[in-house]
């Protein structure tokens, strides 16, 4: 398949290995900040082909995992109303909430109209079909999926649906950069940043950050040749002594991303401090419906009873040190026991982007995929 086949070939993923292995690197940690490329990692095993002293950690690019447990309750507290049909991404159906509300599946066993969509906009059809139901979007992701949120909003607003809102949760990558990189124990040296959502959004914000702490930043994409190449570069940076950003994914991502989708992102939301799930609240880190488009925001309208803040991590969960890159799922005293993806403690085992469920998946039978 074009696009997919040429980023697996074997030669051209020895090639990237011999490179790695050619710069006699030192020892050095590195954080790709996707989930989609920690799973591709496991998956193929990139990780065993690169040097011993090179560390891959995970990050907290896992949408499903990063959303609050306070978030799911809400969601829940808005399911279980008769007159609320609730649709969502379907990952976020077995990610519990606070230990006392349990999670979206649950509710919707015991009657509720919880409906998966695998785009907003299908939410407007299902608010036109149901003009007696209050129809809520639980909008969660990073700033891939924010700009079809907010084409919903503005489709909404055109149509000036009044049974149409959202529950919004989405999240900024470079905030939480900052905050991993400004840790006491932070092991990062280099990134791996995400293609996807520098695709949308450009790496200008990236070069402040490379700039000011001084690290290796590599935009690059999911396939085997694009993690190996992102490595190499980044690795090359830092013996070196380099700090930049180098886009290697120049197939999807330009400087400044796409320009049209950041003013649409413009248009409907502002920036707003964001709670992550394990992590705490993050100042400029998530994105909020601006005052115009308030109409649409299940908060305006009244909707949600007030949820009590979720205080403690339950079952031991660990899942705020895993999406810091400070512990690795196998190093959590429920990974594969108590935790598995048919039991979940926590979200990082729930979500197809997880860590821990790549983990599980492709290293508790040590299965690695061919490539
Ligand atoms: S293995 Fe389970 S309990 Fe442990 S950090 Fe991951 S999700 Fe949480």
């Amino acid at each position: 398949m074009k696009y997919v086949d040429e980023y697996r070939n074997p030669a051209v993923v020895q090639h990237y290995v011999s490179a790695i292995s050619q710069l006699n690197p030192h020892p050095w940690t590195m954080m790709e900040i996707c989930g989609g490329q920690t799973h591709a990692i496991l998956k193929y095993g990139l990780d065993a082909l690169v040097p011993s002293n090179i560390t891959l950690i995970h990050g907290p690019g896992c949408p499903v995992c990063v959303t609050p447990a306070e978030k799911i309750d809400q969601a829940i507290s808005l399911a279980a109303q008769p007159h609320i049909i609730l649709c969502s991404f379907g990952d976020m159906l077995r990610v519990p909430g606070s230990p006392d509300k349990g999670d979206l599946l649950s509710v919707k066993a015991m009657g509720a109209d919880v409906r998966i969509l695998y785009s907003p906009l299908d939410a407007l059809k299902i608010a036109q079909a149901n003009p007696d139901k209050e129809v809520v979007f639980f909008a969660v992701g990073f700033e891939t999926t924010a700009p079809a949120t907010a084409m919903t909003v503005y489709q909404a607003s055109q149509q000036k649906l009044s049974n149409f809102s959202l529950l919004v949760s989405h999240v900024r990558v470079p905030p939480a950069m900052e905050v991993i990189l400004s840790a006491p124990n932070c092991q990062v040296q280099g990134f791996l940043a995400a293609g996807h959502v520098c695709t949308v959004m450009g790496y200008l914000e990236y070069e402040a950050i490379a700039a000011q702490y001084q690290i290796p930043i590599i935009v690059t994409g999911f396939e085997p040749v694009d993690i190996l190449r992102g490595l190499y570069h980044c690795i090359r940076q830092l013996e070196v002594g380099e700090a930049t950003v180098e886009n290697h994914y120049p197939r999807s991502v330009r400087k400044q991303g796409n320009t049209a989708a950041q003013s649409l992102l413009q248009k409907v939301f502002e920036i707003v401090p964001q709670t992550w799930r394990g992590i705490g609240e993050i100042p400029a880190s998530g994105l909020g419906l601006k005052p115009e488009f308030a109409a649409f925001d299940v908060h305006s309208k009244g909707l949600l009873p007030p949820v009590a803040p979720v205080q403690v991590m339950p079952n031991d969960c660990i899942s705020g040190l895993i999406l810091q890159g400070i512990r690795k799922p196998p190093e959590c005293a429920a990974f594969g026991t108590r935790c598995t993806p048919q039991h979940p403690l926590g979200a990082p085992m729930v979500s197809s982007e997880g860590a821990c469920a790549a983990y599980y998946r492709y290293r508790a039978a040590s299965a690695v995929a061919p490539l």
